[in-house]
């Protein structure tokens, strides 16, 4: 039998135990931090997650899909904040469809108890990767002691997130490609408590974006009725975190640029300073293997900045992917590794590109009264011909088509729609049957040159 180690017992790495534990495999998990349930970290702020149809895809595969819907609200919608506090409204779906705030926290916690329950999965905390040694296959630990330690696998996937210290290992080898790009905006968590009896302040159903041009600040539901809002906002410059020292100056700035936020966030000003900033970096590498024998997966394979909500969702699908090649393979091993990396690398590199344009959609283009016609207009197609056109964001959000394919299908849609967008009445025309067919004669034409 096969001894499997996952590095990592995030949300990536407690999901592939899971996957790998139901085929009978013996895991051992190494978490560098101390176990999350005990350590008191669910309780502390709120962090939430958007998960979409391919989260929930891995998660049902796993046979936890069930329990996490229990702890998810779903979001119907954009709800966009202009300046003066006026609210618009723009449906995340086509039909109805919803994209779901999660707590990361107890999202972890959740695939963790699951994973437990399964006799062949162990867990072992304060265990700090440090280094593998690909060639006799053991990973190199430091424990909390400052102890060594190795410990030999037969598999290896490295689930270690952003900063892969496997990944590292993987850089010293050959032809293995590495890129790595930092946003100069950074970000901050901050909070709008629930009201006195339990109930939120704001629209529970909503993503809230307050689109500001260079930056933006969104919202995200919890279960106790607060909300955990994310500031976007460049890292240096003249209207910057680094710019904003005093309690007095972010108050002036908030009064300027999010007013209608202000009376929601009693302690504003105190968030401000005691949460960090965070930094936003893209990782683009490949090939994701080593030999047979050690795979990245999640984050370690492909940061990606969180502006598609799929950072998460994306790693979850390398699980669904990595199991249905396993299931195509009828469990046999041999190139499963090299195959999931050629198959599927691609995919990462695509969703880390379709995030970092959909910044600028979410902090600009959302307040564009033309892109807003866009939509509307890709969405009436699209219920007139669904089997025509899926628009972009449903078909990276509810759908399972490979990013990659996503990203040449939106090319294909943007094109049409910008020439639809110069017919000079279109503001008129746009509900109306002839721009439906001038649609289909582009995409006729378009699909002729495929
Ligand atoms: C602000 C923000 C908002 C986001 N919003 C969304 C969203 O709405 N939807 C979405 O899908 N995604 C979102 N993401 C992305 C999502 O958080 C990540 O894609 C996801 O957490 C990746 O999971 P992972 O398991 O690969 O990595 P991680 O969650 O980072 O887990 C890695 C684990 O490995 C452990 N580890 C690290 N190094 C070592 C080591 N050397 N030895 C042992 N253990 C180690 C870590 O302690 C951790 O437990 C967001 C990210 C950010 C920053």
């Amino acid at each position: 039998m096969k001894k499997i180690g996952i590095v990592g017992a995030g949300l990536v790495g407690s999901l592939q135990a899971i996957m790998m534990a139901k085929k009978g495999y013996e895991v051992q998990v190494f978490e560098r931090r101390p176990d999350l349930r005990k350590a008191g970290e669910i309780g502390g702020r709120s962090i939430n997650l958007a998960l979409s149809d391919r989260g929930f895809k891995a998660l049902s595969l796993a046979g936890v899909e069930q329990k996490i819907r229990e702890i998810a609200l779903p979001m119907y919608r954009r709800c966009m904040h202009d300046l003066e506090g006026n609210l618009s409204y723009q449906p995340y779906g086509v039909n109805n469809e919803a994209i779901y705030s999660v707590s990361r926290g107890r999202l972890n916690q959740i695939l963790m108890n699951e994973a437990e329950h399964y006799p062949n999965i162990s867990y072992h905390f304060n265990k700090t990767t440090t280094d593998v040694d690909l060639r006799n296959k053991e990973i190199l630990f430091k424990n909390e002691d400052g102890s060594r330690e190795r410990v030999a696998y037969d598999k290896l996937f490295a689930c270690d997130g952003a900063y892969s210290a496997v990944r590292s290992r993987m850089q010293k080898v050959p032809q293995f490609n590495y890129n790595q790009q930092y946003l100069t905006h950074g970000y901050k968590e901050l909070e709008i408590p629930a009201n006195p009896d339990g109930t939120h302040q704001m629209a529970n159903d909503c993503l809230h974006i307050w689109p500001r041009g260079e930056f933006m600040m969104i919202a995200l539901p919890n279960l106790d009725g607060s909300f955990t809002c994310t500031l976007f906002f460049p890292l240096e410059g003249e209207m910057s975190f680094a710019s904003l020292t005093t309690e007095e100056k972010v108050m002036a700035f908030f009064e300027r640029t999010f007013a209608d936020s202000i009376p929601l966030m009693p302690e504003l000003a105190k968030d401000f300073f005691d949460n960090p900033t965070g930094h936003l970096m893209t990782v683009k590498c490949s090939p994701w293997q080593v030999e047979d024998d050690v795979l990245l997966m999640g984050d370690a394979a492909h940061a990606v900045v969180p502006f598609y909500g799929q950072g998460m969702n994306a790693g979850f699908e390398d699980c669904t992917v990595f199991h249905e090649l396993y299931e195509e393979n009828k469990g046999e091993w041999t190139n499963l590794m090299v195959d999931f990396s050629d198959r599927h690398y691609k995919n990462g590199h695509a969703i880390a590109d379709l995030a970092l344009d959909n910044y600028i959609e979410m902090r600009d283009k959302t307040a564009d009264p033309d892109f807003l016609l866009r939509k509307k207009i890709e969405n009436k197609f699209t219920r007139l011909h669904p089997g025509k056109w899926l628009p972009l964001y449903s078909c990276v959000t509810f759908s399972h088509t490979p990013y990659n394919e996503a990203v040449t299908i939106g090319r294909k849609q943007k094109k049409i729609m910008d020439e639809v967008m110069t017919n000079p009445q279109i503001h008129d025309l746009w509900d109306e049957e002839v721009t439906m067919q001038e649609i289909l004669r582009l995409l006729e034409k378009e699909q002729s040159y495929a």
